[in-house]
């Protein structure tokens, strides 16, 4: 099976901040990756370099077998932003119009076709806001928008789900929604790349854990991370670990 994301010795830096140094990690297709570090570790970073939103000084990146200068299937990854709420909240936009964007990438400029429409319509099912299609955007929790945005994502048929911090100033029982959600489109084949601070849900949920602090201290599953000391290395003494109930 073709990996979803590789990167090779992936360098970045904003000016003279590095950001990444040297990271190498490969997501397979259908894996449920966590990505962790203390804040300004460079989890963002890492994410928008996957993405192709920022080319790396050095290193490569593939996605789904593709030199990411030549992947041009922009609608098989759906990103979730932390500022997709926030934007979400600056535009006009009803729940059905931003889902209905999803859906642009298969019919160009042309109008949605009955085909369309039902992937619109199943998706909005699918992540249970069919009841929200009029509203708009800006009306919804933050955890409502984050199922629309997922909703885009599903209806472009997107392979891989990014997410920053998706669930932040979202209550605890639309938090566990939520990640029930994302385990069962992860169940259903699509690969999930989520970053999140709380550790205990993330060593719980993910397959594989990826542990960063500018460089990755640690890549495995959660039983190996957790018998690792890359989480005493990368927060050092920053007390900013949260939930780590081992
Ligand atoms: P995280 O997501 O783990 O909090 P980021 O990837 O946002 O970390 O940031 C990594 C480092 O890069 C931090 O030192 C941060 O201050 C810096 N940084 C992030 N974005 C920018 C930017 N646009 N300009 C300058 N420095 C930045």
């Amino acid at each position: 099976m073709t990996d979803a994301v590789r990167l090779e010795d992936v360098s970045f830096a904003y000016g003279e901040t590095p950001a990444l140094r040297d990271v190498s990690l490969t997501i397979e297709s259908g894996e449920f990756l966590g990505l962790i570090g203390p804040n300004g570790s460079g989890k963002t970073t890492l994410l928008s370099v996957m993405l192709g939103l920022i080319e790396p000084d050095s290193g490569s990146v593939e996605l789904f077998g593709d030199p990411i200068d030549s992947f041009d299937d922009g609608h098989r990854i759906g990103y979730v932003s932390q500022k997709s709420t926030e934007k979400g909240t600056a535009m006009p936009v009803t729940v059905e119009e931003v889902v209905e964007m999803g859906r642009y990438a298969h019919v160009g400029s042309g109008r949605l076709r009955a085909e369309d429409r039902d992937a619109v319509q199943a998706a909005m099912e699918r992540v249970n806001i069919t009841d929200l299609a009029d509203r708009q955007v800006s009306s919804l929790s933050g955890g409502q928008q984050q199922r629309a945005f997922i909703a885009r994502a599903l209806a472009s048929d997107a392979d891989l789900l990014a997410l920053d911090e998706p669930t932040v100033g979202v209550d605890a029982d639309s938090r566990d929604r939520f990640y029930g959600l994302l385990d069962e489109l992860n169940d259903e084949g699509i690969t999930i790349v989520l970053i999140e601070h709380d550790i205990g849900v993330v060593t719980d949920r993910a397959s594989r854990i990826a542990c960063l602090n500018t460089e990755l201290y640690h890549h495995g599953d959660p039983e190996s991370f957790h018998e690792s000391d890359a989480l005493e290395r990368a927060y050092g003494s920053t007390g900013q670990v949260v939930g780590h109930h081992h």
